[in-house]
């Protein structure tokens, strides 16, 4: 008999109120019934805000240096339980242990650099135009953020959103992806257990409406957002209609350049791992190979050759390099995929369906799959398929593949791979992308460094690094005029 499990509101863990609960699987092995978890409806979310509301009072004021030593702490719990933590969402998303464990020590990561950042919440001093007069900038914790997640990264992206947002000082209200509870749970577990109070974080599981209650929640001053371009652009309307600060991270077709003088055994190492690595569910995963006509045909026969060899199975399972996808839906789509390629012309060179067969039919598992002959214009080099699933664009030259490279509404990730400093510098520049890698595959953030898209892949936000500061506090800015007398800027010190 699974476990039942509970919201976190207001320092109690609680059902929601209807007492409604919906069931989480393991995508591996779908007889295995992770639990049952909170069906929230809007009365959950309700009392969730009214609960950090009222703790952003004490939280707001609790020096910044004393928030970083919980977050500081909580970096050592999430060292400790790193393995097991892993382990738990393996099971529940299905990505295999090595990466969920990746995964966990981002987030170990970022609690460490969002608390040494709260020694460090800088504003600006600067000259005023006027004598005896103090001009300078402060940082104010924005309130209480709705933080919604998707399932591909359970733990490190709602770290990357929850830990800088409460080292500034706000509180939280936290909705996981249905497909990820039990990770989302366990995380919360973490950090209460790290010593972050009561009220100042708050766990509303369930699903779409749950979020959606959240985004149009008037005591919720912020909302950030991990998830699809058009789940975000629903909340990128409502936001917009209550003013609401928002942070948009959303999907990615992401490009690697492979030039004619790159060194293909480099490249097919970063290929396999960000085209088939998290069976492609990434929001940064490699998507589209751009690559040019001389090395082509060698190049793909070596990606074939490394991709049927990868191994499929339970995460868990020590020798497995590739889970399954997340659900039923997923595995339609990406299937429907197949056929599209295919009427459009595309050559399926491998893969391609259902990977069945020892320790998979109980799982949703597809086989690493890649297209040959993709033109830039096809719906398999457009949009997002979510899914181990590569389309390889052959090119003539570097200004072609970067026109291609630019091509789709999205912009999140990308790469190239060359020998020729100068052309990596202008790719640097050209590529309209969040993040450009060279030599590298698209993958790979760092805790420390700015991460986010541009065009349809977000809304101008950064998560990580210093920039994430901005958008979880509000600039204060305040002058102090010591004259002992009214100055008029503008007017008292220009001659006319
Ligand atoms: P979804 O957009 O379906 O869901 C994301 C989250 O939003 C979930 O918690 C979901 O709840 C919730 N949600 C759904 N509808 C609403 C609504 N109307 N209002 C508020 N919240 C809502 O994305 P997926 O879970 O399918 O995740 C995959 C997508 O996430 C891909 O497009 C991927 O590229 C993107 N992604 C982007 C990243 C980035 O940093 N740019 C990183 C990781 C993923 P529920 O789960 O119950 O549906």
């Amino acid at each position: 008999m699974a476990d039942t499990f509970q919201n976190y509101i207001g320092g109690t863990w609680q059902p929601a109120a209807s007492e409604a609960t919906f069931a989480n699987v393991n995508p591996a092995r779908t007889s295995d019934v992770i639990g049952h978890f909170p069906q929230s409806s809007a009365q959950d979310v309700d009392a969730a805000a009214t609960a950090a509301r009222e703790a952003f009072a004490s939280w707001s004021r609790t020096p910044a240096p004393q928030r970083g030593e919980i977050l500081r702490h909580l970096g050592d719990v999430l060292t400790e339980r790193k393995a097991d933590l892993a382990r738990a969402m393996t099971r529940e998303m299905g990505k295999p242990f090595f990466e969920t464990k990746g995964d966990v020590q981002e987030a170990i990561d970022t609690a460490y650099y969002a608390a040494s950042e709260t020694r460090r919440l800088f504003g600006h001093t600067v000259p005023s135009e006027l004598p005896s007069k103090f001009n300078m900038s402060i940082r104010r914790p924005v309130g209480v953020v709705g933080v919604i997640t998707a399932w591909n990264f359970p733990v490190a992206v709602p770290t990357w959103k929850m830990f800088p947002a409460l080292a500034a000082g706000n509180t939280v209200v936290f909705k996981p992806s249905e497909d990820a509870p039990h990770s989302g749970m366990l995380l919360v577990q973490a950090m209460l257990d790290a010593g972050i109070p009561p009220g100042v974080i708050n766990l509303v599981q369930g699903a779409g409406e749950a979020g959606q209650a959240l985004v149009e929640h008037p005591q919720v001053n912020a909302i950030t957002f991990t998830g699809s371009t058009e789940t975000g652009s629903k909340i990128g309307e409502v936001c917009g209609r209550m003013h609401k600060r928002l942070s948009l991270e959303m999907g990615g077709k992401n490009p690697m350049i492979v030039m004619e003088d790159a060194d293909l055994d480099l490249a097919l190492d970063g290929i396999v791992w960000g085209a088939y690595g998290t069976t492609g569910q990434r929001c940064t995963a490699t998507s589209r190979l751009i690559i040019h006509e001389d090395v082509h045909d060698e190049f793909v026969g070596m990606i074939q050759a490394e991709a049927e060899a990868l191994t499929l199975g339970y995460g868990n399972d020590d020798d497995t390099e590739m889970g399954p996808l997340i659900n039923q839906a997923a595995l339609d789509k990406v299937t429907n995929y197949i056929q599209i390629g295919q009427d459009e012309g595309a050559t399926l060179l491998f893969g391609g369906q259902r990977a069945t067969g020892d320790g998979l039919d109980e799982g949703f598992f597809f086989q690493p799959t890649l297209f040959t002959d993709v033109t830039p214009e096809m719906r398999i080099a457009q949009e997002e398929i979510f899914g181990p699933v590569l389309s390889v664009i052959k090119v003539s030259s570097y200004e072609d593949a970067v026109e291609i490279a630019n091509s789709t509404k999205y912009g999140l990730s990308s790469a190239i791979y060359t020998q020729n400093v100068a052309r990596a510098f202008q790719a640097m520049h050209d590529i309209e992308a969040g993040i450009t890698y060279v030599n590298g595959p698209t993958i790979g953030a760092e805790a420390h460094m700015p991460f986010g898209g541009v065009k349809e892949t977000g809304n101008g936000h950064r998560e990580g690094g210093w920039e994430v500061f901005d958008f979880y506090t509000e600039t204060k800015t305040v002058y102090v005029d010591y004259s002992g007398q009214l100055q008029k800027a503008q007017i008292d010190n220009v001659e006319d």
